[in-house]
């Protein structure tokens, strides 16, 4: 949605504030009157700039310096507004009181209207007018309050002093929110910056702010101000509500870290713990497409099923281990992939190295493998080796024909007696390889 300079001109006419945000709340457009309104704004906003910064801005001209370090969470509740919004709400911006409103486009956009109000009259806006309110208020279910213009307490009902824990003959008619709340928290101290919260949710008449007592009860309180200044607030319980919003957040996290944990899982060996096939095929894919050198060594033991016809699947699993140890340990390049591919078969990447270095860990693998306590798995197992096959070349490349080509290096090194490294350069491998 983009809206016209036609409309955005109109609405100049009237005298109000236009300011449209995309799906992802970056802006998009604005008005002359929008800048009026927020002349922090002109010269500094920008098509694509989120709402999250041209809200930092707006923060930043008008926080006191005490109120400074709680910009974060104005920030935050200020975002909770402009995705949540459905009632117009008021407030007061460089001494103009603006009525703000804003509703979802069916894109996912909003356009965000200010208009001003200071000279609009309000029936029911003087005090005597909040009279036949405070016959109302027993009436009401949620707690209700009204206040004067110094926003201390002129009525309450009932339902407000159970929200509120007061016990009976508890003096509320002449506090403020502010002291009640600092009653509510005088045995504990408060986990919610609530002083902060009702700071700014007063800020915006008509907007919803959310307030925490102590036992992990929360109230949405919503404050609505009269142009001479009488409070009209309703506060209502939200604890289950939030508690389930809580849980599901928390349900949320779990089922993050699980997807996770399972998608490791799904690429990681299970013996060895290295990564598997699946992994190795995708790490290949990747690396072939780089323009860089790529080395890849394929490993396979020597006479493996003759281990375990002579000492067992359990020693011949404990050989595997101390195989896949042994090798990552002598590959230590960070860019390396080292991945257990079949049975008793380990391929390892290496991004950006060339056929040299790849040779000389081949040759220190073999070193490690020669030195290695095979005693310690079975007392008749003397020594266990492995054929390597080596190819390397400049990417990108293709993949499968790397593949094949180390695999070939590996038969050449089983070939010519094993327990030994082959070469075979990318171009000398014949295109189709003999079944
Ligand atoms: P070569 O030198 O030609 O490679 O001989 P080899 O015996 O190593 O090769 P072959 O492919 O004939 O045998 C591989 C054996 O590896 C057969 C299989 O039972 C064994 N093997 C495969 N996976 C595992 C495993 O996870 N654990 C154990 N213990 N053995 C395995
Ligand atoms: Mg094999
Ligand atoms: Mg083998």
């Amino acid at each position: 949605m983009k809206l016209s300079r036609y409309l955005y001109d109109s609405l100049d006419m009237l005298g109000i504030a236009a300011c449209e945000y995309d799906e992802c709340m970056n802006a998009m457009g604005w008005n002359s009157t929008f800048l009026q309104f927020f002349p922090e704004d002109d010269g500094e906003i920008f098509v694509g700039e989120s709402y999250r910064d041209n809200l930092r801005r707006f923060y930043s001209g008008r926080l006191s310096p005490e109120e400074m370090p709680e910009i974060e969470r104005y920030i935050a509740e200020g975002v909770a507004r402009h995705e949540n919004q459905t009632q117009p709400f008021e407030f007061k911006h460089h001494g103009r009181r603006l009525r703000a409103s804003s509703l979802r486009a069916p894109d996912g956009g909003r356009v965000r209207l200010w208009q001003w109000l200071d000279n609009e009259r309000h029936a029911g806006s003087s005090p005597a007018f909040a009279l036949p309110i405070i016959d109302a208020l027993p009436f009401i279910p949620d707690g209700a309050t009204i206040l004067d213009a110094s926003d201390r307490i002129i009525a309450a009902n009932d339902a407000f002093a159970r929200l509120y824990d007061l016990p009976r003959g508890h003096t509320v008619v002449g506090r403020t929110l502010d002291e009640i709340i600092a009653w509510c928290w005088r045995d504990a101290s408060p986990a919610g910056a609530w002083r902060a919260a009702i700071r700014n949710g007063l800020r915006y008449d008509g907007a919803p702010f959310e307030i925490e007592l102590p036992g992990q009860r929360w109230l949405r309180v919503i404050a609505r101000h009269s142009a001479d200044g009488v409070g009209f607030f309703t506060h209502a319980d939200i604890t289950s509500a939030k508690r389930q919003q809580m849980e599901l957040l928390e349900a949320q996290e779990a089922l993050r870290q699980a997807n996770a944990a399972l998608a490791e899982l799904a690429e990681t060996d299970g013996l060895t713990g290295l990564a598997n096939r699946r992994r190795f095929v995708t790490g290949l894919a990747e690396a072939v497409a780089l323009a860089q050198p790529l080395a890849l060594m394929m490993i396979d033991v020597d006479h493996f099923k003759t281990i375990n016809d002579r000492f067992g699947h359990l020693v011949g699993d404990a050989c595997l281990k101390a195989i896949a140890d042994v090798v990552a340990r002598q590959v230590s390049s960070a860019t390396a992939l080292v991945a257990r591919i079949g049975g008793e078969e380990f391929g390892i990447l290496f991004g950006g190295m060339r056929i040299e270095a790849a040779y000389q860990i081949a040759v220190a693998i073999r070193t490690a493998l020669a030195r290695a306590p095979w005693r310690a798995l079975h007392p008749n197992l003397a020594d266990v080796t492995v054929s390597i096959g080596l190819c390397a070349d400049e990417g990108p490349l293709d993949g499968t024909r790397l593949h094949a080509c180390a695999d070939e290096a590996l038969y050449a090194a089983k070939r010519n007696g094993r327990d030994r490294i082959e070469i075979l350069d990318l171009p000398q491998m014949p295109l189709q390889i003999a079944g």
